[in-house]
């Protein structure tokens, strides 16, 4: 994987949104990097680069994901209790109670995943389930699940140094506990691509076949789907329909396991386009149902209902999947 060029605190700070807080969110953000930096001063991780790096990236990731303030600052102290001498009672005076009981968070759940390592072979099912439901428990406030989510993200994007063994073992904890918890709290971005790094070290041969696929074939597809998006959003704007039309992009773990699951190849998974439509009201949903089906042939069993029957994390929507003018599957969101 490719060399990524250090960060400074800077990178985090202009993520900070101008308002009225903004100076306050600076002044905590910088002097919970200036704890930090002092705390982990002279740790050096697997990589060679200073350790200061993995909370700065794991603070930025958070940045991104448009965290408030006291969230970030946690993210920057997110390791100090473990790894110094800082201890929680200094960090409670130093910053208050927030971001504190977030570090405290964080650190009890690095707990839990260290005892479960040791008792190491395969977890099964059940079992990883029953850990994902103790980290939500565990953390009283959901952001300390997402500050681990973010721990978790950046030492799978720099796992290189590790040996094989320990680069897949943790690959198949994040697959096991950390993607679906992503799903579960709706963070998609960091769902798919935990599940793409893992796949990525636990069969690189896998991963590297389907990526230079998606490569020779992305213009094709990407053609054919937005033709058909095109064609929908004029039906809907005739219907006087408001609506989004949001793509869709397949991630390599995703069609992996499509592939596995139905034992078909590569193109028939691939081939496979999504239009996703987002909009306001339940009932345009089920008229915009009404009208894809209208264009296109659906394909029977292929439709479900997720406003009736709502998942999990409250993700509401319609699936279903039609035979688009081409001849090929054209899924619709
Ligand atoms: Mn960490």
């Amino acid at each position: 994987m490719s060399k990524q060029p250090l960060l400074d605190i800077s990178d985090i700070l202009e993520r900070i949104r101008p308002g009225e807080r903004a100076d306050d969110a600076r002044t905590l953000i910088k002097h919970a990097y200036t704890v930090a930096e002092q705390a982990h001063a002279g740790q050096i991780r697997k990589s060679g680069e200073p350790y200061i790096q993995h909370p700065l990236a794991v603070a930025l990731l958070l940045a991104d994901m448009g965290m408030d303030p006291v969230t970030i600052a946690a993210g920057l102290l997110h390791d100090v209790v473990e790894d110094s001498d800082v201890d929680l009672k200094w960090l409670a005076q130093e910053f208050g109670p927030y971001v504190a009981s977030l570090v405290d968070g964080v650190t009890k759940l690095e707990q839990i995943d260290k005892f479960s390592h040791k008792s190491e072979g395969l977890r099964n099912e059940q079992e990883s389930e029953s850990l994902r439901k103790m980290f939500i428990a565990m953390a009283e406030d959901i952001r300390v699940v997402i500050i681990k989510l973010a721990d978790r993200m950046h030492n799978m994007r720099t796992l290189a140094p590790l040996s094989e063994e320990r680069r897949k073992a943790f690959a198949r904890e994040t697959l096991e506990i950390f993607a679906p918890l992503a799903n579960r709290l709706g963070v998609w971005q960091w769902k798919w691509e935990l599940e793409d790094l893992s796949l990525h070290h636990l069969d690189p041969a896998t991963y590297a076949e389907i990526a230079a696929l998606i490569t020779e074939r992305r213009l094709e597809r990407e053609a054919s789907t937005q033709r058909h998006a095109e064609i929908l959003m004029q039906e809907l704007t005739k219907e006087n329909i408001e609506a989004e039309n949001s793509g869709r992009p397949k991630h390599i773990y995703s069609i992996q396991r499509k592939m596995r699951r139905k034992g078909v190849p590569f193109s028939q998974v691939y081939d496979i386009r999504g239009v996703r439509v987002t909009t306001h009201t339940i009932p345009d949903c089920y008229r915009i149902l009404g009208i894809v089906h209208g264009l296109w042939k659906p394909i029977p069993g292929e439709f479900d209902d997720y406003i009736a029957t709502p998942k999990d994390n409250m993700y509401q929507s319609l699936h279903t999947a039609v035979v688009g003018d081409d001849g090929k599957t054209l899924e619709g969101q």
